[in-house]
């Protein structure tokens, strides 16, 4: 089928004439799949609408899987990745691999296909979707396996096979891709109703015989290499979950004789403990370590490293979107040369490339400037087989001296250094930037002002977001409509949200964010420091991207970003009105940051500017504001040792945009989960006088969490409903959620709002929801 053969032996033929004896030792451990231009996102929610077929979606996949393959080839890597795409995630593939099918979606055996596939990721009509959660510390989301004691693991998806097999039809040999089996059980959790004493470790015995039949079908396939990712090695493992990495490889180790096999880790260093698990393990010939973050990993490397073995040598950014160091990675790769023995190290990726941008060439908007200082995805495998022709003697001296040249003009430009910035930033450091008054206190003196009734009722700041609305705000950036018309419709809009909330008899209002496309890009294109992409789009879940802005210099605001709005909107209301501001942790964590200073660097720049725009605020009659804070927890470290040093500076952060606001005005924050057992702490250091929070599922432990609050004193608003879901909440339902909830928290910290912002829903939905809290809410006022 493939019309590869013939261009598959021009590639070959390329690679030996491009660097004379054969591909140079290189390696990407993993690649986007989206497409540049978001390809295969739009083919599956054709698919996914009906409005396009299977075979359609199937040939963008082909098509996307076959150029990167081919880019890859021709860039000149030796070890080019297979199984590497996903129609939604790694991990989903495995479970498909392994059969592991929840039995809620009725599979009745043989190979999974897209119904049964897509049910999983997405739930259907019938039964709802497998759980979704972060993957490590990244903004990639994986679906969360659920195994129970009694899972028939059968060898249920030949994809690994099928895209080795479709590379090599190309003329390509690739290393295909599998998670390890160890990381697939460790990122697993215990299906529902299973006892808590129930190890998912023990099914290990039950899934190797699967991976054994996916290496054999591989090595019968053509396959030498085969790549296990187990990025769980880089977490806090104990003794008895290493010793599955000991118990697996060793089990796994006949099957694979005569394999090159790699482990490939990434996210962090590799503990030392680990560390000595790993390089014990017979049955592997090759070991992949991320340089970039885990630059700790190099001292155990140096300590002892297995002779014979490869060192796959991650010392290109898979995280973020600035072009490489050539020199200094050249030098870091000749010092692990001589540590490991010549032709024993492979250049290759810090992790996958799936989480940075895609491709460079796309960005027409981009100044000269700005793109010279980056690599995205395409970039940086050009950046890696360069380094490996470099360290075999083979340096392309034009394309060195390029980098050297672009990252010179970074580190001078005027754009990146503002000194005042730096001064005020480092002054800092060290101090603790409080609110001189305690929570009880100012809220009292809040309270005087605000006079709010018992459990007051707000929201927590967009209203629904319609067509009309996003082309008018696309309009007005491309100067198709005039400044006046454009404040004009957004000053409608506004009203309407006012009007609506003051029907609805909300106590403290939002005005509704209509100007804001999202909440971190409003702030970053106000600010300076930043830029934006075109399509620098990053695989978040499914078919979902987000295009991070990038904070290339020194942050600072040069003028008011959201008074204008706010003070507009309170003017039309007696009722006190929110001033709604994203926090500086979340900006960071949304956005790719600079590498040339540490992160808390860049996260005091930020709180500097939000400081500034909060006294703004204030100055200009704002008596409530809102700092979100939706991101705070994403940042956290994977190793415990690092959590602390994390949390206090963000949430020192946090402090210095309010530490300097009078006892009278109201400071709210807002985080979108409900998972803070552990860092419960840190959010009461954070010492806002109202703290909103996602509480969908309406988890009694949460709110005993929360007693810890109590005793804090400061005011807690649990959301009362999902605001993910279509479904409006009975009055009832919401009523005995409060009930709930004033069994453990006291009536007068208590706060009513739903779970997060409004803008993905229909006023059709919101206004009858919202009719529903406050009615509930009234209803318990009156049984206090
Ligand atoms: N104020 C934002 C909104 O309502 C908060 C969104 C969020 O927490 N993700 O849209
Ligand atoms: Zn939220």
């Amino acid at each position: 089928e493939h019309a590869g053969k013939q261009s598959g032996d021009a590639f070959r033929a390329h690679n030996l004439c491009s660097n004379g004896y054969g591909a140079m030792a290189s390696h990407i451990v993993g690649y986007p799949r989206m497409g540049p231009k978001r390809e295969l996102k739009f083919a599956m929610e054709s698919f996914w609408d009906g409005k396009s077929s299977a075979e359609e979606l199937q040939k963008v996949a082909a098509d996307l899987r076959s150029s990167i393959w081919k880019q890859m080839a021709d860039a000149g890597i030796k070890h080019i990745p297979s199984n590497t795409f996903s129609y939604y995630d790694q991990v989903l593939d495995t479970t498909a691999m392994l059969g592991a099918v929840p039995s809620r979606y009725n599979w009745n055996g043989g190979e999974i296909g897209f119904d049964i596939y897509f049910s999983m990721a997405r739930g259907n009509a019938i039964v709802p979707a497998m759980e979704m959660t972060k993957w490590f510390d990244t903004n990639y989301h994986y679906i969360v396996p659920e195994l129970s004691p009694d899972v028939k693991f059968s060898y249920a998806s030949h994809k690994a096979v099928e895209e080795y097999k479709e590379a090599k039809a190309l003329g390509i040999d690739t290393v295909p891709v599998l998670v390890g089996p160890v990381s697939y059980l460790l990122l697993s959790k215990p299906a529902k109703g299973v006892e808590r004493s129930f190890s998912l470790l023990s099914l290990i015995d039950k899934i190797i015989p699967i991976y054994k039949e996916v290496v054999a079908e591989l090595r019968a396939a053509g396959a030498s290499w085969i790549q296990f990712d187990e990025p769980t090695l880089v977490k806090d493992l104990d003794t008895h979950q290493l010793q599955a990495f000991t118990h697996a490889y060793a089990e796994l180790e006949s099957s694979l004789s005569g394999l090159n096999v790699l482990i490939e880790t990434y996210f962090a260093d590799v503990p030392a403990e680990a560390y000595k698990t790993l390089t014990s393990l017979k049955a592997v010939t090759a070991y992949g370590f991320d340089l970039v973050r885990g630059a700790k990993t190099l001292d155990l490397i140096k300590e002892g490293f297995p002779s014979g073995k490869y060192l796959f040598a991650g010392v290109v950014d898979g995280r973020n979107i600035w072009a490489n160091n050539l020199a200094s990675s050249l030098s870091s790769l000749q010092a692990i040369e001589g540590i490991v023995g010549k032709d024993k190290v492979v250049v290759s990726t810090s992790c996958s490339l799936l989480h940075t941008a895609v491709d460079l060439v796309n960005e027409t908007k981009l100044d000269q400037e700005i793109k010279s200082w980056l690599a995205f995805a395409a970039q940086k495998v050009i950046e890696v087989n360069a380094l490996a022709k470099a360290l075999s003697g083979q340096k392309d001296e034009a394309f060195f001296a390029a980098n050297a040249a672009a990252l010179a003009s970074r580190k001078s430009s005027p754009r990146v250094t503002n000194e005042g910035v730096q001064k005020a930033a480092a002054a800092l450091k060290g101090s603790d930037h409080r609110r001189a008054t305690n929570v009880s206190a100012r809220l009292e003196a809040q309270q005087k002002n605000l006079n709010l009734p018992i459990l007051p009722t707000t929201t927590i700041g967009s209203f629904p977001q319609h067509a009309d609305l996003r082309r008018i705000r696309r309009e007005f950036k491309a100067n198709k409509i005039s400044k006046e018309d454009y404040v004009n419709f957004i000053k409608e809009e506004i009203n309407k949200v006012v009007k609506i909330q003051e029907e609805l008899d909300i106590d403290v209002l939002v005005h509704g964010e209509p100007e804001r496309n999202d909440m971190v890009e409003y702030f970053g294109e106000q600010l300076s420091g930043f830029a934006f992409t075109a399509n620098g789009w990053v695989q978040s879940y499914g078919s979902r991207c987000v295009k991070p802005p990038i904070i290339y210099g020194d942050v600072s605001r040069p003028e008011p970003m959201t008074v204008f709005w706010s003070s507009m909107a309170q003017s039309m209301t007696k009722r006190p009105m929110k001033g709604m501001l994203t926090g500086p942790v979340t900006i960071l964590n949304w956005s790719f940051v600079r590498d040339d200073q540490p992160r808390f660097e860049t996260c005091y720049q930020i709180a500097l500017a939000i400081k500034d725009e909060v006294e703004d605020l204030e100055k200009a009659g704002i008596t409530v504001i809102q700092i979100d804070e939706a991101a705070l927890r994403e940042g956290l470290p994977l190793r415990k040792s690092e959590e602390a040093f994390y949390l206090n500076w963000a949430v020192h952060s946090f402090r210095i945009t309010n530490c300097g606001v009078k006892d009278t005005t109201q400071i709210h924050t807002h985080m979108c989960y409900s998972n803070f057992n552990d860092i419960i702490h840190s959010i009461i250091d954070m010492d806002a006088d109202v703290i909103t929070i996602e509480n969908s599922r309406s988890d009694e432990k949460l709110l005993s969490v929360f007693r810890e609050g109590v005793k804090y004193g400061a005011g807690i608003g649990p959301g009362v409903y999902d605001i993910h879901s279509p479904r409006i909440p009975p009055t009832e339902e919401i009523a005995d959620r409060i009930t709930k909830m004033l069994a453990v928290l006291e009536s007068h910290v208590l706060w009513v709002n739903p779970d997060c912002g409004l803008k993905t829903r229909k006023y059709a939905e919101v206004k009858p929801a919202l009719t529903n809290m406050v009615t509930a809410a009234k209803l318990i006022r009156t049984q206090l």
